[in-house]
């Protein structure tokens, strides 16, 4: 028996794969988070200080500083503390962190628990899309929808920032998808992603013209097109409620328990992804009560 072939009759043998490639990426994950909205800031100052500086570059020697090199890839992850570099043993998703009882190898500062949540939820969620969906391109493009996800919200969380190298791919992967119609038609899909954007946009305007104030980012129109774009226009309304009942719920909490400043902005962009996240999985079926609940008065 080939491998996809036990795959594809052992649904235990796929959930247990997406686990483990979930765990991984989830690793991964946690690299993009850290060092994408670094990698974006640098690339800011560099085009400030060349535009700034073209003048005064010429004077000397009329070479650029040249800059260390700083991606996903490179230099290779390290202790923030000590410098202690992370070897392929202490790097494995979940089991390092907890043979290292959370703590740096080199110098024995504390690693942030947010490393294995990630990870977790990765996996977590990685094999429920393998358990809900089973073998095929629905689980594989829903694990893709979920990475993406997850890397927007911890980078919205902590930059309220949603970044294009992430909105953008993930829209033109849901159409993709949808040529074939893993999620929808596209004739569903083209539709959603126009109005996804065009929605929020407005809501955007009307806010600002109102108030003076701008509610939320140009990346919640882009994060809103791409799960149109996925999930098809009929899912819109589901998500904004959704992110918007929850997105309340927890501003509310936070102005009234904490005493958090009503005009500190709260990202949106987590509400938009686990809205999202509900419509891929129950959408259907939850827009199916809701018309018979309709129908039924
Ligand atoms: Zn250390």
């Amino acid at each position: 028996m080939s491998l996809i072939e036990l795959l594809q009759t052992v649904p235990t043998a796929f959930i247990v794969m997406c686990l483990i490639l979930g765990l991984m990426v989830g690793s991964f994950l946690n690299v993009v988070i850290h060092r994408l909205p670094k990698m974006m800031e640098l690339a800011w100052q560099q085009q400030c200080a060349e535009s700034n500086d073209e003048a005064s570059l010429m004077h000397t020697d009329g070479k650029h500083v040249p800059h260390p090199r700083y991606n996903l890839i490179v230099p290779r992850s390290s202790c923030p503390h000590c410098g202690h570099p992370i070897s392929a043993s202490e790097n494995i998703p979940l089991v390092s962190y907890l043979l290292l009882r959370g703590k740096c190898k080199g110098c024995g500062a504390a690693i942030s628990p947010r490393y294995p949540v990630i990870e977790a939820i990765s996996g977590i969620l990685c094999a429920f899309a393998a358990f809900h969906f089973g073998f095929g391109w629905a689980a594989s493009g829903a694990m893709l929808l979920i990475w993406a996800l997850l890397a927007l919200t911890a980078i919205d969380l902590d930059t309220q920032l949603l970044p294009d190298n992430i909105t953008l791919p993930l829209l033109w992967t849901g159409l993709l998808f949808n040529m074939f119609g893993v999620f929808t038609d596209l004739h569903s899909a083209v539709p959603g992603a126009v109005t996804g954007y065009l929605t929020l946009w407005s809501v955007y305007w009307i806010f600002k013209l109102a108030t003076g104030k701008e509610g939320m980012g140009y990346g919640d129109f882009k994060l809103l097109a791409a799960l149109g774009a996925w999930l098809g226009w009929q899912m819109l309304p589901l998500i904004i409620l959704l992110s918007s009942l929850v997105g309340a719920i927890v501003g509310i909490t936070m102005i009234v328990a904490f005493k958090h400043g009503r005009n500190i902005p709260i990202p949106f962009g987590p509400y938009l992804a686990g809205g999202g996240l509900i419509a891929l999985f129950w959408g259907q079926a939850l827009t199916h009560e809701y018309l018979q609940l309709l129908s039924a008065r």
